[in-house]
């Protein structure tokens, strides 16, 4: 069973006589140790349709159910959430991060004690130890956004919510980041990751959901998506420029050669190809393959 399953969202926003379909028709779902990147451009409805999950704006249709649980009937289903949304606002920045892990601890219900063990694991796992006495003001993004995570999983939650986590982060904090993020997965969280960062989302998602315009438009394993739109062809890069007599012959193959540059549209061809290049020495040879940008791109076109 998906621990996360979200059932035809629908939300209208009415303001000074103005109507948006924020969200039309939203259906997902997540199961333990899953990631699922949950990605549209701007203004498509990811945050509404999360604030509907986690319980923060009534759905006018639709249905959440977070281990079986609707969380706008039944509050063990919020308790049963984790969230870092809108980068780390759920901190407060004059306290420590081990008086925020307790304070919020003890707001989700853990007893007081129970609240400062759990903290000072967090801070061990995240290797916050030796700044858990100075105000988070005061730490670096990096480490403020590792609090803002570890803060969400004081109650040790099965759902966690993460809306772009490494955002503005540099390129050590990024991969602690993204390790931990597979981690708290691996140990059997359910994973909601937004982010605009789709390189991100590509290594870190297992399946993907794209949204535009408020209803879902592609929901897929990353791997079987990206391989949906990646060419048959190949491409080999060679470490000098092909004689006249080699050019011909590929280009009689089907090839096009673009200096040190042979591309190919099929992959019959390859081994063919290979023996008319061979002895010159090869720099590498590639599968001709999309990465997540271009099949967003694709896909939101429509
Ligand atoms: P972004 O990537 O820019 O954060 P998003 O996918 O999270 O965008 P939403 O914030 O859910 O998109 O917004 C969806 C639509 O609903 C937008 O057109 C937005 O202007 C509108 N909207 C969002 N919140 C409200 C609100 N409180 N009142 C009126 N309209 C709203």
């Amino acid at each position: 069973m998906p621990l996360l399953e979200v059932q035809h969202l629908q939300k209208t926003y009415r303001q000074s006589g103005k109507v948006t379909e924020a969200v039309r028709d939203v259906s997902l779902t997540i199961t333990t140790q899953e990631v699922l990147a949950f990605l549209g451009p701007n203004g498509a409805g990811k945050t509404t349709t999360i604030k509907m999950i986690a319980g923060l704006i009534l759905p006018d249709r639709g249905t959440v159910q977070i281990a079986g649980r609707n969380p706008h009937r039944d509050s063990r289903a919020v308790g049963l959430l984790g969230a870092v949304l809108e980068g780390n606002r759920n901190l407060y920045w004059r306290l420590t991060p081990q008086e925020n892990l307790e304070y919020f601890g003890v707001l989700r219900g853990l007893d007081r004690r129970v609240a400062k063990q759990r903290g000072r694991e967090l801070l061990d796992r995240f290797e916050l130890t030796h700044k858990r006495k100075t105000p988070v003001q005061s730490l670096s993004r990096g480490m403020q956004q590792k609090l803002a995570i570890a803060v969400a999983l004081i109650h040790q939650p099965q759902l966690l919510l993460l809306d772009e986590p490494t955002l503005g982060l540099d390129v050590e904090a990024t991969q602690t980041v993204k390790r931990l993020v597979r981690e708290i997965a691996r140990e059997g969280c359910a994973i909601l990751l937004t982010t605009h960062q789709l390189d991100i989302a590509e290594e870190l998602s297992d399946r993907v959901a794209i949204i535009s315009q408020g209803a879902i438009v592609a929901e897929q394993s990353t791997q079987e998506l990206i391989r949906q739109f990646s060419g048959t062809g190949y491409t080999i890069e060679l470490a000098e420029e092909l004689d006249d007599n080699r050019i011909s012959k590929i280009q009689h193959l089907g090839g096009v050669v673009d200096q040190k540059t042979v591309h190919l549209r099929e992959s019959e061809m390859v081994y063919q190809m290979l023996r008319v290049l061979e002895p010159l020495s090869i720099v590498r040879v590639e599968k001709e393959q999309a990465n997540l940008t271009e099949v967003f791109l694709q896909v939101v076109k429509g």
